[in-house]
């Protein structure tokens, strides 16, 4: 089949396509880093989002993650033993 450009625009995008983006939600992330005791239950449900800096203090990664990540967020949330992590929808 021969390229033309008509066929390129109304082509899809392929999935696993590097122009594919995840889905973006209005969910907002905040964590308290004064009340951070660096427990890590955050990086292990949800590396994705949270990581920790070098002195071992909750630091994000991404403040507006996707939809498709919110349960595990949703699990750190409960599972922070000193509620520094904030959901804002
Ligand atoms: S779970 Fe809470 S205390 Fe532990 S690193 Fe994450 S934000 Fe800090």
């Amino acid at each position: 089949m021969e390229w033309s450009p008509s066929s390129a625009v109304d082509e899809p995008p392929r999935e696993g396509s590097p122009s594919r983006t995840l889905e973006s939600s209005a969910m907002k992330i905040t964590v308290n880093t004064d009340v951070c005791i660096g427990a890590a239950m955050c990086t292990g449900l949800s590396p994705q989002v949270f990581t920790l800096d070098e002195e071992g203090i909750v630091s994000l990664r991404e403040t507006n993650p996707p939809e498709e990540l919110r349960a595990r967020i949703e699990q750190a949330v409960g599972f922070c033993p000193v509620a520094a992590i904030k959901i804002q929808d």
